[in-house]
């Protein structure tokens, strides 16, 4: 495709706000049956039954990923057969059809390949993934649906947070929860996302960027911040919530700690006190949409903490720049987490 081919798009003012795209991928599956052989479609609107297990029950899951321009005009996606996995387990979760690895990769390969015109600029933004997998046949009783649907869209985004690399500013629900043990918060089921919206968006009413959740039982140990991994250091020490079922296993949370081990860092996957974040050095979140972005105060009932003058914290700054590089091709990639499309 012709660079002059490319759609009228302000890449430098780009935020993480859906776009429409051109092409899309679609199959379905019957429960019990074979994945139907995907398509590529124009991008357009489903014909949905009302009585759609997704759309009563929320049988649903969805997976988030990027694709980026490197330097030599390649395009690479980061890690993407651990989404492909990630979704086969929210698959077994929610009693949906699995979507076997290379079926889900070679969906997303054709997605990107079919939209490059709307992958930005290196360096300007990326070009989000986004997976769907649905019940999408007719069920009224509460069970899974008779017909599934498996879908890949995309839509070109810029960063999450606004004010790019500016650290931000956090509140610790002191109602609310994210997930229970037991509950779904370990898979990207659907569901688990409404119940955050009006908590977030309080808080970003208060100025706040996002929410940090603490757990369900005891209310004390660091869950998630919004949809994003959390991490802190303290005295050099990394210290992350260990994957406990309420916890989603982040790729870019999987990639930091690893990345951190590697340089030398002692990283543990631990419970995570709220006591000891508001003491820490640095405090980060991580995630595919934020990357790694920086967190500059947290508020916890009448207690502030504030890290790093408002600026983003060493070590923060170190894994922010080598796992970037690392996605952008800008560095050797010797673990062979890129992927090339082509
Ligand atoms: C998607 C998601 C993350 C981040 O996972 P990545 O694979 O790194 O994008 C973290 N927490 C929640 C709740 C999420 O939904």
């Amino acid at each position: 495709m012709l660079d002059n081919d490319g759609p009228a798009i302000d890449w430098d003012s780009m935020i993480f706000s859906y776009q429409k795209t051109d092409r899309m991928y679609i199959s379905h599956c019957k429960q019990g049956g074979e994945w139907s052989p995907g398509v590529m479609q124009d991008f357009q609107n489903l014909s949905i039954s009302p009585a759609a297990g997704v759309l009563n029950y929320g049988q649903g899951l969805f997976e988030g990923l990027k694709a980026q321009r490197t330097e030599d005009g390649g395009i690479v996606m980061f890690r993407p057969e651990r989404n492909a996995k990630r979704m086969q387990s929210g698959a077994r979760r929610l009693g949906i059809p699995v979507v076997p690895e290379e079926m889900f990769l070679n969906a997303v390969r054709q997605t990107v390949i079919e939209n490059t015109r709307w992958i930005p600029p290196m360096g300007k933004g990326a070009l989000y993934i986004r997976p769907l997998l649905m019940g999408s046949g007719a069920i009224l009783g509460v069970a899974p649906a008779p017909e599934y649907t498996f879908l890949v869209y995309v839509s070109p985004v810029g960063p999450y947070f606004k004010g790019g690399l500016k650290p931000i500013s956090l509140k610790v629900s002191d109602k609310f929860h994210r997930a229970a043990p037991g509950g779904s918060g370990g898979v990207k089921a659907i569901g688990n996302y409404a119940p955050g919206m009006v908590p977030s968006k309080d808080a970003k009413a208060q100025g706040f960027a996002e929410i940090i959740y603490l757990d369900a039982v005891h209310h004390r140990y660091v869950e998630e911040v919004g949809a994003a991994n959390f991490f802190c250091v303290n005295d050099g020490v990394i210290s992350t919530p260990e994957l406990t079922g309420t916890i989603l296993p982040g790729v870019t949370r999987a990639s930091v700690i690893e990345i951190a081990k590697d340089m030398g860092y002692d990283v543990r996957e631990e419970k995570v006190d709220v006591d000891y974040v508001l003491n820490a050095d640095e405090c980060f979140c991580a995630g595919t949409a934020a990357v790694i972005s920086s967190i500059g105060s947290i508020q916890h009932g009448d207690k502030v903490a504030n890290f790093g003058d408002g600026e983003v914290g060493p070590i923060t700054r170190i894994l922010y720049d080598e796992l970037t590089s690392i996605q952008q091709r800008r560095i050797p990639d010797e673990r062979g987490w890129t992927v090339s499309v082509e």
